[in-house]
């Protein structure tokens, strides 16, 4: 182990860049620092807590407009609102949709809920995300291009959406992306759950896709406590949005008409009133995880057998979570790593297991995944909340 990284060397450094004693140090804990009491005793003493209030339209619109896209309806969290894109994109069993293999499982789930297949694609090591070259040259030699749409020669199934992941907030290099769906007449969806406020290009993620989904987990840049939204520029898919996760209901004085089987996804307006106070905070937020990561990248510089994940050239990311890459390659060695963080009352934590390897994915078709078995044998994600150099900034 030593001869690949110095784990002493590397979990001290951390500990003295985050300047914490013994105290334990959490992955990512949310700051509560604006206006939340204020909204939040404001929809306590108007009795305004639930699925109907001010703070859900002015969340929204705020959300919407920060983001530079025309519609976000916000829902009860991220992985409805990914459940909710696919249903828009008319999402029919049996469709395959593109996926990473290496992503948090919900993006996974949300693709199950619709009775349709995940389809595994390699990421790199460049975003973290989907290879788009890979991606172009495997979909050239597995497609079937009929008039309704990108067919799977091996399985018959069609292949509907391609559904790539910002990770840990870094955005993956969508033109390729956006290329490769209309070149397959792929629906383009962006799992930005991690990636409010990274820009792409000087324009947000979740701008491209037909529609996105965002999340305000407790764990991501902002919270709302439980939430997400679902992003479009598409007046029509975004009143659709909204009816279906309010149970589908027709506005009416007092008749309970309901046209579709719809969802009780809608956020309460008691979460969107600290979503409201969170977004004022967020170009903070923002500011200083990017001082934090340039804190990780100068310290870790000097440090042997380790790289601090940089953003790729065309990005400005949020780094919602710092990322170091290992230059070793087996479990034992990263796990090694993970213990002496933790040891040291630093919650690491490494990437997710790849789907594939998941009981219930086993069987879904993938291809060659070998960047993504690199990448989860070499990340380990250390403490990122906003507020941990707060001084410096
Ligand atoms: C957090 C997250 C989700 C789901 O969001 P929830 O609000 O927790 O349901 C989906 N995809 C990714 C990549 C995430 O990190």
């Amino acid at each position: 182990m030593t001869d690949v990284f110095d784990v002493k060397n590397l979990v001290d450094s951390v500990s003295s860049l985050l300047k914490m004693g013994d105290k334990p140090i959490g992955l990512h804990q949310p700051s509560f620092r604006g206006n939340e009491w204020k909204y939040l005793k404001d929809c306590l003493d108007t009795g305004w807590v639930s699925s109907v209030g001010k703070y859900v339209d002015q969340f929204e619109q705020e959300l919407a407009k920060f983001v530079g896209v025309k519609h976000a309806v916000a829902v009860v969290n991220g992985t409805a609102a990914l459940h909710v894109c696919l249903l828009l994109s008319e999402v029919k069993a049996n469709d395959e949709i593109l996926v990473p293999a290496l992503t948090f499982v919900a993006t996974a789930n949300a693709i199950k809920y619709c009775n349709a297949i995940p389809h595994f694609v390699d990421s790199d090591f460049k975003s973290l995300g989907v290879d788009p070259a890979k991606l172009g040259s495997y979909l050239e030699s597995i497609s079937d291009m009929r008039s309704d749409g990108c067919y799977n020669k091996k399985t018959g199934r069609r292949i509907r959406a391609l559904l790539p992941v910002h990770t840990f907030g870094h955005p993956v290099d969508l033109e390729p992306l956006v290329e490769i769906a209309k070149r397959f007449k792929l629906i383009l969806i962006e799992d930005a759950a991690e990636s409010l406020g990274s820009l792409y290009k000087n324009h947000h993620t979740g701008t491209y896709g037909q529609v996105s989904a965002t999340s305000f987990n407790g764990n991501k840049i902002m919270t709302t406590g439980g939430g997400g939204a679902v992003l479009t520029n598409d007046s029509s898919v975004a009143k659709l949005a909204k009816h279906m996760t309010t149970t589908a209901k027709l506005p009416h004085q007092w008749a309970f008409t309901h046209d579709r089987v719809g969802y009780n996804y809608r956020l309460p307006n008691i979460n969107a009133a600290l979503g409201c106070a969170q977004l004022e905070q967020l170009p903070h937020f923002i500011e200083q995880k990017r001082h934090l990561a340039d804190a990780y990248r100068k310290t870790l510089s000097s440090i042997k057998g380790v790289q601090f994940f940089v953003e790729p050239e065309y990005a400005r990311s949020n780094y919602w979570l710092n990322t170091l890459i290992l230059n070793s390659s087996t479990f034992a060695e990263r796990d090694l790593l993970l213990e002496a963080f933790h040891s040291k009352n630093i919650q690491a934590r490494p990437a997710w297991q790849l789907m594939h390897t998941l009981s219930m994915y086993a069987d879904c078709p993938r291809m060659d995944l070998t960047q993504a078995q690199q990448l989860e044998l070499k990340i380990v994600n250390v403490p990122s909340s906003s507020f941990l150099r707060e001084n410096d900034v």
